[in-house]
């Protein structure tokens, strides 16, 4: 009920209650991010006053918060002394909630044991959102999609395998999964290996679901500078469409529901992966061709 800066949240948890016991993110490295810049020292709230915005939230809304999301950046870096008291007031406040959950990064995934994770999942934290953006490791290198050990070799696949020791683990746990790549992540250059690689690591993270968004170079970000100082450049329309086309199409997933309705996508799809390979894939290729419109530029959102 009481909030500090921009609030970020997925599209998909758009009527949820958000409560912020977190301020900004732990890492707030990732080199197109802006989102937490204007939060650049990470802090925990007090539990007090997460507690007490909790039971703020149960006066006003009681009955009818189903949803919980857990703000801001990567909220599964809290303690568990602070998870068990948000999950378990929670719980207490809201009689009809029936999901609780947040941002997590692969090493907030990983620094947590697998008893605390199984704990968390029994007291409510039911759906982590990670957002690997790139199966390409030299894409997510550039992203910095997470710290590397110093003696980490240029041929290894750090971040790739960190994403998807993280997802096994909080999967074993009984969490459901949502994965976010970003469009354009690996400019014109890398783009086909970022695609090619984005539909690798996202069946070996099999996720329940699956979205991509479209990179936006912000300025004053690290990624626009390298954009202004090397020569990096985002792909046109099509290609970020055959990105896609190659994620989608080559990806292997149990049975995913799948979806590019954030603001920043061209061309808002849905639907289960693998059912709807083919439809997505159809649907993809009249939009190469010119046959569907897309959304107009000023329309397009962050
Ligand atoms: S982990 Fe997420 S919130 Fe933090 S810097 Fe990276 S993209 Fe931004």
């Amino acid at each position: 009920m009481r909030y500090t800066g921009k609030l970020y949240r997925p599209p998909s948890e758009a009527h949820s209650y958000i409560l912020q016991a977190t301020i900004g993110c732990s890492w707030n490295n990732c080199t197109y991010c802006d989102m937490y810049r204007d939060k650049p020292v990470f802090r925990v709230r007090p539990i007090e006053e997460s507690l007490e915005d909790i039971s703020m939230a149960g006066m006003t809304y009681g009955d009818s918060v189903e949803k919980l999301f857990v703000a801001d950046g990567d909220a599964l870096i809290l303690d568990m002394d602070h998870w068990r008291a948000i999950l378990e007031h929670a719980r207490e406040t809201f009689p009809s909630l029936r999901q609780v959950s947040c941002y997590a990064t692969s090493g907030n995934i990983l620094e947590k044991t697998d008893a605390e994770l199984d704990e968390l999942r029994g007291l409510g934290l039911s759906l982590l959102y990670i957002g690997p953006e790139s199966g390409d490791e030299q894409t997510m290198r550039r992203l910095a999609k997470g710290p590397r050990p110093s003696g980490a070799s240029r041929e290894d696949k750090y971040l790739y395998n960190s994403h998807v020791d993280a997802a096994k683990k909080a999967k074993a746990s009984g969490m459901k999964m949502s994965a976010i790549f970003l469009l354009g992540a690996g400019g014109t250059e890398r783009s086909d290996a970022h695609a090619r690689g984005s539909a690798a690591l996202a069946t070996e993270m099999d996720p329940d679901f699956l979205s991509a968004l479209t990179l936006t170079v912000v300025p004053g970000t690290p990624l626009a500078r390298t954009q202004s100082n090397s020569g990096w450049t985002l792909p046109e329309v099509p290609e970020l469409l055959a990105e896609l086309r190659t994620m989608v199409g080559e990806s292997n997933l149990s049975n995913a529901l799948f979806r590019t309705n954030h603001a920043s996508n061209y061309l808002p799809l849905g639907g289960r992966l693998p059912t709807d390979k083919a439809r997505i894939v159809q649907t993809l290729d009249r939009a190469i061709s010119g046959e569907i419109p897309l959304r107009p530029e000023w329309s397009r959102g962050l």
